[in-house]
């Protein structure tokens, strides 16, 4: 199993987990080209397609995916304040509880809620044989929950404090915006630190502000508290995510 980031930032999100076999899309806030690209115009190998919220940084492409015949996975709150809105008539648009299981393909998924400026926003915890459990938590000023038994681990880490309050401590509104729903590098450290990581192999940094962070020191730090893994998601970036990595 392998991760791809096809976008990753306040640009565009999305993010592939893949095997020969099958793929799971997670968020599609890109253009659809880019995601058809990912998986080499082989759209049915994708068994269905994940998303936290209706931001469009997140969901931007909906429509195309549905309209590709991905089966979509998303709360009530985002399907209706996406551009899909909820046609009760499509079949792909399948409404997911914001804390609950359900089944994708084979791969295996819990939605959580998060804490972010929409509907109904979550968070997912993912298990497919290949690659154990991974965690994607994004685009929340903190998480409620604690998880054990993580192999691998995608997270934002969307700012620096330090940086934030330099660059807009005179734009209050913007820098309220960015604390009252985005995870900062500190709270992001906190989480991991909470957490059981002795089983973890990876741990990428997602949706990170060009403006408000700074990369390395971000993966350096991380890296440092945790001794795991760090990698800083990179548009067309793809990573080892199998369980036994060898
Ligand atoms: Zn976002
Ligand atoms: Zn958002």
């Amino acid at each position: 199993m392998i991760l791809k980031v096809i976008g990753s930032g306040s640009k565009g999100n999305a993010y592939l987990l893949e095997n020969e076999q099958e793929a799971l899309l997670i968020e599609c806030g890109v253009n659809i080209m880019d995601i058809k690209k990912a998986v080499n115009f082989n759209i049915s190998k994708i068994s269905g397609c994940l998303i936290t919220h209706e931001h469009g940084d997140h969901a931007k492409s909906i429509c195309e995916v549905l309209g590709s015949g991905i089966n979509t996975y998303a709360t009530f709150g985002t399907f209706t304040n996406s551009k899909a809105g909820l046609s009760l008539n499509s079949s792909r648009q399948k409404v997911i509880p914001q804390k609950g299981e359900f089944q994708v393909g084979n791969f295996k998924v819990m939605s959580f809620p998060t804490i972010h400026d929409v509907a109904e926003p979550c968070g997912f915890l993912i298990y497919h044989k290949d690659c154990g459990v991974t965690l994607f938590l994004t685009d929340t000023v903190y998480s409620n929950f604690t998880f054990s038994g993580l192999n691998n681990i995608i997270i934002e880490a969307n700012y620096d404090e330090e940086i934030i309050n330099e660059k807009l401590g005179d734009k209050k509104f913007l820098r309220d915006r960015i604390y009252n729903s985005h995870m900062s590098l500190d709270t992001c450290m906190e989480f991991l630190e909470a957490n059981d990581l002795s089983q973890v192999n990876n741990i990428v940094l997602i949706h990170l502000s060009d403006s408000n962070s700074h990369e390395l020191n971000f993966a350096k730090k991380v890296s440092a508290i945790t001794g795991k893994t760090v990698s800083v998601a990179d548009n067309g970036m793809t990573i080892n995510f199998n369980k036994t990595p060898f």
